[in-house]
Formats: C-alpha cells, structure tokens, sequence
C-alpha cells in the first residue's frame, strides 16, 4: 500500500476550465476531498486553498519521498471531446500506478486513443522529478463534455475509490458521501444578489441546462442575467461589443497575441521567462486572439501583462511568436 499526496489542480483564484457550469478548480477540490475522506491517513490532500502549479508548491514539499503524488485537473477543448488520461513527466517510463490509473480512469472516462501522455512541457511533473517524488496529473475528463461532467458529477465516490484502490489503498471507515443533492431553498423574501447566484451555479447547486433555467426561474431569478455574470466569473466574454470602450490613454501600448495560437505560456514575475517555468496557458485561439495593455517590458521581448486567470504575468513576445505591439 502506497501514501498518497493529493494535489488539486487551480485555485487560488484561479479557476481552471470553465464549462457546462462548473469551474474545474471547484469539481477537482470536490473530488480531492473525498479521496482525503475515504483514504483516511493514508492520504494527504495538499492545501486546497493554493495552487500548487503557480506558487511552485511541489518544490517546496516535505514529505516525505515515498508519497505518491496525484494532481488532479478537468481537460477542456471542443465540447465533443471526452476522455480521461493519465500525464507523466517526458521521458520517463509509467510505474505500475500510473498503468492502473490510466487503465481506470479512461475506462471511466472513455474517449482518448492514449491513457497515458508523457509531457516535457508541463513545470509540476518535471519539479516532481527534480525533487525524487513519483508524480502524476490526472485529468479527469473534459469540463467541456456534458457527458464527462454527468458521469464526474454522478460519480465522483467511484472515482475517489478508484484512484486510491490504484495505489492499493482501501476506503478506511464506513462514510457516507458528503456529496450534497443540489437542493436549493432560496428564501422567498430575501433575494440573492446576481453574483451569489452565479457563484452558486459554478459550484453545481443549481443543475445544468433546462434544470437550471427552470430553477432559477422558478426561485424568481432572470436565467439570462444569471448566465451572463456566470460567464463573467469564468472569464467569457459573452458581448464584447456591448463593453464600454475604455477610454485609452494614447501612450499606451497593447500586445495582441493572435488567433494562430491555439496557447500561450504565461510566467510569474519573479522567474525567468523560459518553458517549464510557466504558471499557466492563455488560449488565444479559443477567444479569436488576445489583446493586453502592456503594463512593463522587463526585458527583452518580454511583457508583463494583467490577466484574469492569473493575475499580473510575463509572457513572451520574441519575432516568429506572431505576437503584436501596437
Ligand atoms: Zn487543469
């Protein structure tokens, strides 16, 4: 039987995939708290409130080297793509857990013609290696994928027995789900702001779909309005062209990093700019390009910009990138 470090992917303001409702940092601290619970003090779950990836969490850790670590993310692209995989560090050779992980969550979540990718490009399995510790990042499905989601949703005791049974470890004690049914009581009187209602819908207490519509019109909620600011906190842009135009100081620069690019590093301040270092991917394909005021040129063809999902970061701009300055 193995120990098990449990990392859950995003947070900390950053929330990952945004899809069908729900916000993959949200879904992944669901599904690590229950492998915490049946896993008892076999398992330790990582400090939920951090996100291990952009603090560099891994490089910091103390346990002790014959933990296991599993991180745990949704997938997100084209709606139609479902399956889970299994992610190891480039160049290394999947042990035993890895197999049986890989053979049980894309037997879960079948879609993917390979269980188990080897990444050189991601910063945690590498700084997993670096540090000796077994790492593996799981991605649970696509968010994107309204079936994935139901079968994560409706599954997520499955999913936590699986992945601990995948390192040997046995549900501890008899415990009941905490999995609460999305009851919802809103109080006839005193109505919720917008905003906590959005938030409530990405936490999942409000259903999906044509449930969702009819709850909230039912609670006396514009499904509409609810929607957008759902999308807000997600960071879609729904109506561009409805925004205010900014008024734009004239000196100002903006980088424009073009539709091409189906992704984009994104790195801390504080380190250097190079892959491997990153904290996170923009996506500029998925918004039709990118647009950022320059707020800093820390060095060459490199800018510093402010994003939603995480916050002030450098990114790289150097000719044949196809980024723009304006
Ligand atoms: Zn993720």
């Amino acid at each position: 039987m193995s120990k098990l470090f449990v990392i859950c992917g995003h947070g900390a303001g950053d929330p990952g995939a945004c899809a069908n409702g729900y916000q993959e940092a949200e879904r992944v601290r669901v599904l690590g708290k229950r492998i915490k619970e049946l896993g008892g003090n076999h398992v330790i779950l990582g400090d939920m409130s951090r996100n291990y990836y952009a603090d560099n969490g891994i490089s910091s850790l103390t346990i002790s080297k014959d933990y296991q670590i599993v991180e745990l993310h949704m997938d997100s692209a084209a709606a139609t793509a479902r399956g889970a995989h299994v992610i190891i560090k480039g160049g290394l050779d999947p042990d035993k857990y890895d197999i049986a992980l890989a053979k049980f969550v894309s037997g879960m979540f079948p879609g993917r013609s390979i269980s188990i990718s080897k990444r050189g490009d991601l910063a945690n399995p590498a700084r997993a290696y670096a540090k000796g510790y077994a790492y593996r990042l799981i991605e649970c499905g696509f968010i994107s994928n309204a079936d994935d989601v139901k079968v994560f949703n409706s599954g997520i005791d499955k999913l936590a027995k699986g992945i601990l049974k995948c390192f040997g470890i046995g549900v501890q004690a008899t415990t009941t789900s905490t999995e609460v049914k999305p009851v919802v009581k809103p109080s006839p009187t005193v109505k919720k702001t917008v905003e906590q209602i959005a938030q409530e819908v990405l936490a999942g207490k409000w259903g999906n779909g044509n449930t969702r519509k009819q709850k909230l019109k039912a609670a006396g909620y514009d499904y509409n309005t609810v929607q957008a600011k759902v999308n807000e906190l997600c960071g879609v842009k729904t109506k561009p062209t409805t925004a205010k135009p900014k008024p734009v100081a004239p000196k100002k620069q903006t980088v424009t990093l073009p539709a091409s690019a189906p992704t984009w590093r994104v790195y801390p301040l504080n380190v250097a700019p190079v892959v491997g270092n990153e904290c996170g991917m923009l996506a500029p394909a998925r918004y039709n390009g990118l647009t950022y005021e320059i707020l800093a040129k820390p060095q060459k063809n490199v800018v510093t910009i402010q994003t939603q999902t995480f916050g002030k970061v450098n990114i790289y701009v150097g000719k044949g990138t196809g980024a723009i300055i304006k």
